[in-house]
């Protein structure tokens, strides 16, 4: 039978924006991200898109999948299209429904019927179908309160459109509908898991990354390009910077105090961040996966210090979450696996052994002020690669 899906993307998503530059945002992430795909036609009515995958035997399993890993949709529906006959609605729908049908106890008919020349009004619809399905699959009993499925059949201008239940989507908002931002990606588990965060809310992401070869190896980068990779998914398309840190790190070993190692170097990857968003057209904000309290570096004290040294905003999404619910948001979006491969990052590398964990400002500027870092930075901004990382 041939399906389509229906993507909703609810009300509440439309408060604060104009409704038809979300739509159009929406339908041309989908486009993009369901290119390589197959031949789709989508068409739009009443807050729902219909993605209907055209060709002899579309692989819709990997439509559905595309479709579940975009920011704006709140619920898919997987349906079957079927002819606007209500013999045809009666024979096809406990076939297509056959699977979900068989593992329940009770169900209900939901119809609804834009099309008002259809010849049966919604309760007969509902009559006719709950009879065949009864039929079919006597073991089941009507329960119009707590089902445990609910068919519903909308009949719309084309077709007859039959599904189960929605399954939830990406939900979120359009990335492109609030602003553009650098994620600070390390090979961790809580950098990625702040991109996808703030891609959800609408940001498009770009993706720096510092690396200290040969004391972090090309394994450890390309795990971070992984990682980039797996995020595409849900951010579309990734920019990914990737600045040679060694020699910044190595001075600071040399010259600074040891127990300020780490929140000095994470100022001096702010500052170069900063210097590459600025050469880059309109990116707003910083975003690190920082979460409170975890380690040394991200106590309040820590960030004040670190903050000191941004002209940007600095947005942490995980900031409030504790690790096990980090860990819940990579393993979902897929990154978690990738994340706990053993490479170095350049942070663990030059790790000093009892850093300060309430750091005052005057000692971290005076301390960073004993040495001219300038060259360094330069040198570092001018070194930095940059490669286009394309949604999978
Ligand atoms: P993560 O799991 O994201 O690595 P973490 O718990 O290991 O975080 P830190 O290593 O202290 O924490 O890093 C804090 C944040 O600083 C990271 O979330 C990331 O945003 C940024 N960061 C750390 N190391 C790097 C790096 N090598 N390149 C880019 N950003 C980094
Ligand atoms: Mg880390």
């Amino acid at each position: 039978m041939k399906e389509i899906i229906l993507c909703k993307y609810g009300e509440i998503a439309l408060k604060g924006l104009n409704k038809s530059t979300f739509e159009s945002m929406m339908i041309k992430t989908i486009r993009r991200r369901l290119a390589s795909a197959g031949e789709f036609r989508i068409t739009k009515s009443q807050s729902t898109l219909y993605v209907e995958p055209l060709g002899d035997a579309p692989d819709v399993d990997e439509f559905e999948s595309r479709l579940s890993k975009i920011f704006g949709i709140v619920k898919l529906c997987r349906s079957g299209a079927v002819e606007k006959d209500i013999k045809a609605i009666c024979e096809k729908a406990p076939e297509y429904l056959a699977d979900v049908l068989e593992g329940a106890r009770t169900f209900k008919v939901n119809a609804r019927r834009s099309d008002k020349k259809f010849p049966l009004k919604s309760p007969e619809i509902c009559a006719e179908l709950g009879g065949a399905i009864l039929e079919k699959f006597p073991h089941l009993e009507v329960d119009v309160h707590e089902p445990q499925v609910t068919v519903t059949v909308e009949v719309r201008e084309d077709y007859a459109f039959i599904h189960s239940d929605p399954v939830d989507g990406a939900g979120g908002i359009p990335v492109g509908s609030s602003g553009h931002a650098m994620l600070l990606l390390s090979g961790g588990i809580d950098s990625p898991v702040a991109g996808y965060m703030m891609a959800r809310r609408g940001a498009v992401v770009e993706a720096i990354h510092f690396e200290a070869p040969p004391y972090t190896s090309d394994r450890a980068r390309m795990k971070v390009e992984k990682l980039a990779e797996l995020m595409t998914a849900y951010c579309g398309d990734v920019k990914f910077f990737c600045v040679p840190f060694t020699e910044i790190q190595l001075k600071l070993k040399a010259n600074c105090p040891e127990e300020l190692f780490t929140i000095l170097m994470r100022r001096l990857m702010m500052e170069i961040a900063q210097r590459i968003c600025e050469k880059e057209d309109d990116i707003q904000a910083l975003i690190t996966g920082e979460s409170l309290g975890q380690v040394a570096s991200q106590t309040m004290y820590a960030m004040v210090c670190t903050d000191a040294a941004c002209r940007m905003p600095v947005f942490r999404p995980c900031v409030g979450l504790d690790k096990a619910e980090i860990i819940e948001i990579a393993r979902k979006i897929g990154t978690f696996e990738t994340s706990i491969l053993p490479y170095e990052d350049c942070c663990t590398v030059f790790t000093p052994k009892h850093p300060k964990t309430r750091p005052s400002l005057a000692e971290v500027e005076k301390a960073q002020a004993g040495f001219d870092f300038e060259p360094y930075i330069q040198k570092a901004v001018e070194g930095t690669t940059v490669r286009l990382i394309k949604h999978i």
